[in-house]
């Protein structure tokens, strides 16, 4: 059977993300609300192999998130062991701290899945987007990575592995990162023609679903 995903669809790539899910063999379905135990044909979150929580604008989305009752599900799936993964505005709502791009801590609504801090827009308005080469550990030596007013890491637990780094004026740190079965980047794989990113995710959703009862 083929591994059916959720992507959050409050606002942002959310669309360019599915697009990517089914290139690679996946089914993906746009989540707007919050499951309603009453509708049969939508029993919960936790039906779904993995979750991705697109870029956009992480205070719209994390403003919609608490609206639409999804923060507590949502959290609830990645406590489980379901594999959810984030990009660019994605990651900043995983993190378990937020920061502005002076360092100083902002509080907006997070999910707090994986233990890191999140600087917004770290990259400064000079050079907001920009596309670089990067090598990312278990994915590819030389993956397109698109930075839209990306964040970087600029904390994180004993538990989270480095997947790839960016170079902040000669500072360098995390721009993808795993912790168990959460996945963030700062860049936006889904903006390319390229499915190892993806693929990458969906080979978490695969065990995770091998494991299922
Ligand atoms: N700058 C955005 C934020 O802070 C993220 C940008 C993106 O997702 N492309 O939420």
């Amino acid at each position: 059977m083929s591994l059916e995903i959720g992507v959050i669809a409050m606002q942002g790539a959310f669309r360019e993300h599915c697009a990517m899910v089914e290139r690679c063999g996946a089914h993906a379905v746009e989540i707007r609300q919050a499951p309603d135990p009453a509708d049969a044909r939508f029993a919960g979150l936790d039906r779904f192999d993995g979750l991705i929580i697109p870029g956009g604008e992480s205070t719209v989305i994390g403003r919609l998130l608490v609206m639409c009752g999804l923060v507590d599900p949502i959290r609830g799936c990645g406590r489980a062991g379901m594999p959810v993964y984030g990009s660019c505005a994605g990651l900043i709502m995983l993190c378990s701290e937020i920061e502005g791009p002076d360092g100083m801590p902002l509080d907006q609504p997070r999910l707090g899945l994986l233990d890191a801090r999140a600087r917004r827009n770290a990259f400064g308005r000079q050079i907001d987007s920009f596309t670089a080469p990067l090598p990312i550990r278990h994915v590819g030596p030389d993956i397109e990575a698109v930075y839209i007013r990306a964040p970087l890491i600029t904390r994180r637990g004993e538990g989270v592995e480095v997947l790839a780094e960016a170079d902040l004026a000669g500072t360098v740190l995390p721009a993808a990162v795993r912790q168990g079965n959460i996945l963030a980047s700062a860049f936006h794989p889904e903006l390319t023609e390229d499915t190892r990113f993806h693929r990458y995710f969906l080979s978490m959703c695969e065990d995770y679903a091998a494991g299922k009862p």
